[in-house]
């Protein structure tokens, strides 16, 4: 499944489109998996994803700032909070 959070590719952060990496938005075990089949991801640089100071994996703010945003699409788009819950385990809003 594609992106449904992204048209371009291309960080979601910076617009760079320089060492891009693939993110899953909830990750972890089962959670990476429910967002393959949802198209919860978003492509991100290499500074925004793993190394850099605001990297997702590394921030809590840029990690919640993502999940907040793939949430509410959920909500507009595929299911209510309940089923949010249910699916992902907790809600970030
Ligand atoms: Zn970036
Ligand atoms: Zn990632």
């Amino acid at each position: 499944m594609k992106s449904v959070l992204q048209d371009t590719k291309e960080c979601y952060f910076c617009h760079s489109t320089y060492y891009l990496e693939n993110h899953h938005i909830f990750f972890g075990d089962p959670n990476r998996k429910k967002s393959e089949k949802r198209g919860l991801k978003v492509w991100l640089c290499h500074n925004h994803h793993r190394n850099g100071p605001y990297a997702v994996h590394k921030n809590r703010e840029s990690n919640l700032q993502l999940k907040e945003m793939a949430q509410t699409y959920y909500e507009q788009n595929i299911g209510t909070r309940e089923q949010f819950i249910v699916e992902f385990g907790k809600s970030y809003l």
